[in-house]
């Protein structure tokens, strides 16, 4: 059985939040989405992520994440980490870290309609 790693509380898988100490597990108080943290309060989760090390990630955080949703250890095989998220869950984790690619796309778009509607 897994324990809280601040207070060794014995918890559940899906726990959300310690009972005893308070210390979050999972992210939106959801229990499927779990909330990556970082061992040692002076290192980063981003020194040791494969979305830092193939430069894909663009959350503000980065590179000085504590915690973080998203999270994958270089080393970890991916496949074997995790079950998938829901698909709404994983479209919406996409839009999170592509907001500025989807922002300029949409504001293309209106300007193309802009364009179209003008003529
Ligand atoms: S996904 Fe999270 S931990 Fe990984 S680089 Fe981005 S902010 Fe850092
Ligand atoms: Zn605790």
């Amino acid at each position: 059985m897994p324990s809280c790693p601040r207070c060794q509380t014995a918890i559940e898988s899906t726990t959300i939040q310690c009972p005893s100490c308070g210390l979050t597990f999972k992210a939106h108080g959801h229990p499927g989405i779990p909330l990556h943290r970082s061992d040692r309060d002076s290192q980063s989760l981003c020194a040791t992520c494969r979305y830092d090390a193939d430069d894909t990630c663009n959350f503000p955080q980065r590179p000085h994440a504590q915690t973080c949703t998203l999270y994958r250890s270089q080393n970890a095989d991916l496949e074997a980490e995790l079950p998938p998220l829901p698909l709404g869950q994983q479209v919406s984790e996409w839009l999170r870290r592509h907001r500025g690619a989807v922002a300029l796309a949409g504001l293309l778009l209106v300007s193309l309609a802009l364009v179209l509607l003008g003529n």
